[in-house]
This record gives structure tokens, sequence and C-alpha cells, in this order.
């Protein structure tokens, strides 16, 4: 979708505005419960193909930052209140009720008022390459990194049988 430079470390600017985003459906949610909610701590660390995540006994919200940069419009109007909703819900309910279900889809709809959707419309990051290596026990997938450090002539041995690691395969 963008081809612009993807930055892998959030700049100030967006970690206040995905901040305020946070308080202000926090806010809106207290507004509508007539409760006082527990805000969450929230960063930038989530990676991977997931928009967002919520850790509800931590109260902790990581949001991803190679998708916020395709659109913090969008990404602050729906991952975010998608995330926030998780933990109003756990705040009221606890872990008895479903992470997607009415309880959470009611709150998208009346404090939010969006379209409880599940998943997101952001590119996701490309797969990690990975080298396949292979010891007398099982398969090790290596990063780009590590097989770069066994052609520089650094060994491995698996920890587990104790054998060395043998390259397979390259990333197709
Ligand atoms: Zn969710
Ligand atoms: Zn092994």
């Amino acid at each position: 979708m963008s081809s612009k430079p993807q930055k892998s470390y959030a700049t100030t600017d967006a970690i206040n505005a995905m901040t305020e985003g946070v308080n202000l459906c926090f806010d809106k949610a207290e507004r509508f419960f007539g409760n006082v909610f527990q805000r969450s701590a929230c960063n930038f660390k989530q990676r991977g193909r997931a928009a967002g995540t919520a850790h509800l006994q931590k109260n902790e919200i990581r949001f991803n930052y190679f998708m916020y940069q395709q659109n913090p419009f969008e990404f602050i109007s729906t991952v975010v209140p998608h995330e926030v909703a998780h933990i109003v819900v756990f705040q009221i309910y606890g872990s008895t009720v479903k992470p997607h279900g009415k309880e959470w889809r009611a709150v998208m709809m009346k404090v939010y008022g969006i379209k409880p959707d599940r998943t997101h419309t952001f590119d996701t990051p490309p797969p990690k390459e990975t080298y396949l290596y292979h010891c007398d026990c099982q398969q090790h997938d290596f990063t780009k990194q590590r097989h770069a450090r066994v052609l520089r002539g650094v060994e491995y041995v698996c920890k587990n049988c104790k054998s060395p690691l043998k390259f397979i395969l390259t990333p197709q």
C-alpha cells in the first residue's frame, strides 16, 4: 500500500497521538458506564501480523507501529478503540467473557459507534527470512543474521541432542 520508507522506531508525535487516542477511548467508556477505568500503559511494541494486543492482566496495550504508519488516522479510529474495548470489558466482566463476544461488540457499537470488526485491513510486514537447519533430532529456524555467522565460521550445536546444526534450505 505505502511505498514510504518504514521507520521502526515510533516518533514522539506518534506516541502522543496514540496515547491521546487511548485516553479518549477511556473517557468515552467512563462517560458511558459511569465508571472509572484503570488506564492502560500503551506502547508500540507490537510486531508481526497483529495490529495491536491488549494484555489484560498487565493492563498494557501494544500497538503495531509498522501498521500505524500506513494510516495513523485509520489506526487511531479503529485499532485503538478495538484494544481499549478489550480492557474495558475485562475491567467490567473479568476474564469470564469471550474476547470478541457480545460484551466487547456492545462496547464497540454503543460506546465507540463503530463496526465490531475482529480483523484489521493494514498491510502486514513481510515474513522474516528463515534459513532451515537440521541436527540429529529436529529442525531449527535460523535468522539471516545467525546464518551469516555460520558463513563466517561460527558453529552451533543443538542443545537437545548436542549434534552440530547443518544448513538445509534457504528461504523461498
Ligand atoms: Zn480483539
Ligand atoms: Zn537436536
